[in-house]
């Protein structure tokens, strides 16, 4: 396997932290709120510009906000970023639409607060302290917010670097920062060990490296959540939503316990081949869904397979190990012998037999191999038509509609 690329891979990754500001003063509130007000109005013009429109052309986009952004009072910075703010809320509308969700047009909600470009703030210490400076706009002037900084992120605070965002939650301030860290490329060489992890309803995980296949069980799992599913069922008959709620809650920390156990299992195993590379399915930021099978639909909506997938990737990290994703569309249809691709390859739940060449196989395991022969590519070509990150930005921090924490893996 030529791999040429891999000498130059680099894996950064960016973690969103979200820390408190101190209680501001009146002058610095009000300034604050008026901030929250123009860079909600000038998001607005371009919300109402792509729907009038019906598009989310940047440079349509950009057109609607930016001069209303300057004149809402907003300086350079500001504005920039309400146009990729509005440009990001409205490619999720059309995104979804196009994937035939019914979604209904974004509007913009006080809590989306400000967004602060790279060039608009500085985490800066002073002794023990923290303060964000953020820009008015004028040279040499500017809002000092000390920050209430907990111990354990402290030291990182440094390490602030790409778009942020100032937002308000019950009456209290907090600015969402990215915090960039680079992982030592530690199993990175020009001859990497490609370990495939293909994800599953019926398996939690099945894990192909190139000597064997590892299945983690997800038996128990299912019979557990069947289990929480009949108790919440009985008090939703009884109306108890108090209880409900309550067993929601614990079904929730069962399922992240397991993948933690699932997860720390499969990077263990990556650990024991020399430099290993672990590969994904990419499970969104994919336009074209022609894949488009239950199972993957269903995987897409479920937490369960975002938090395994994310814990995977945090863990091997942290081990220095490179995770990569890859495309996922055929690979649980291609035959990996003769690599013909069908949905008839397909013909029961859980089973593969290929019609062109015969082969027969258990059906997460070609999924695995097939993920893990898909390596290669995903290592030189980077994730699979990923959403555009913003003009050389490594993506809005938390992202306007989407969780808080963002990672990336890109090439220098
Ligand atoms: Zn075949």
């Amino acid at each position: 396997m030529h791999t040429p690329m891999c000498d130059n891979i680099v894996m950064h990754s960016t973690e969103c932290v979200v820390v408190g500001i101190a209680a501001p003063n009146r002058a610095k509130r009000e300034w604050l709120e008026r901030m929250q007000r123009a860079f909600s109005s000038a998001v607005q013009l371009g919300l109402d510009a792509a729907q009038a429109g019906q598009t989310c052309s940047r440079a349509r986009l950009h057109k609607a906000v930016y001069p209303g952004a300057r004149e809402l009072g907003l300086p350079a910075d500001y504005a920039r970023m309400a146009v990729n703010a509005s440009v990001s809320l409205a490619r999720s509308f059309y995104g979804l639409r196009k994937a035939g969700k019914r979604a209904s047009f974004p509007t913009v909600s006080g809590s989306q607060g400000i967004g602060l470009g790279v060039n608009a703030y500085r985490c800066l210490r002073n002794g023990k302290r923290w303060v964000l400076r953020v820009s008015t706009g004028k040279r040499g002037q500017y809002v000092w917010l000390p920050l209430r900084v907990p111990a354990s992120y402290a030291d990182r605070l440094a390490l602030a670097y790409g778009d942020a965002r100032l937002f308000q939650r019950d009456g209290k301030w907090y600015v969402a920062l990215p915090i960039r860290v680079t992982a030592a490329p530690a199993g990175c060489s020009s001859n990497p060990t490609f370990i495939g992890v293909d994800l599953g309803v019926v398996r939690h995980a099945t894990a192909a490296t190139p000597d064997r296949v590892v299945f983690f069980s997800g038996k128990e799992a299912r019979h557990r959540r069947e289990h929480f599913a009949q108790i919440r069922r009985r008090y939703q008959r009884h109306r108890r939503t108090d209880r409900v709620k309550q067993q929601r809650g614990k079904e929730r920390r069962w399922m992240k316990n397991t993948n933690h156990t699932i997860s720390r299992r499969i990077v263990d195993l990556a650990a024991q081949y020399p430099s290993p590379v672990i590969v994904l399915e990419q499970l969104d930021g994919i336009r074209d869904r022609t894949r488009g099978s239950k199972k993957f639909n269903r995987m897409m909506a479920s937490w369960t397979f975002r938090d395994l997938a994310n814990k995977i990737r945090y863990k091997a990290e942290r081990l220095g190990i490179p995770v990569v994703f890859c495309d996922p569309r055929g690979t649980s249809k291609t035959c990996p012998k003769c690599g013909h691709a069908t949905r008839s390859n397909r013909p029961e739940q859980g089973r593969f037999r290929c019609v062109a060449c015969g082969y027969q196989g258990n059906a997460d395991m070609v999924g695995a191999r097939n993920i893990a022969a898909a390596g290669p590519m995903a290592l030189s070509h980077g994730a699979p038509d990923m959403p555009r990150p913003e003009e050389g930005q490594p993506g809005f921090p938390g992202g306007w509609s989407q969780g808080m924490r963002a990672s990336l893996a890109f090439r220098l």
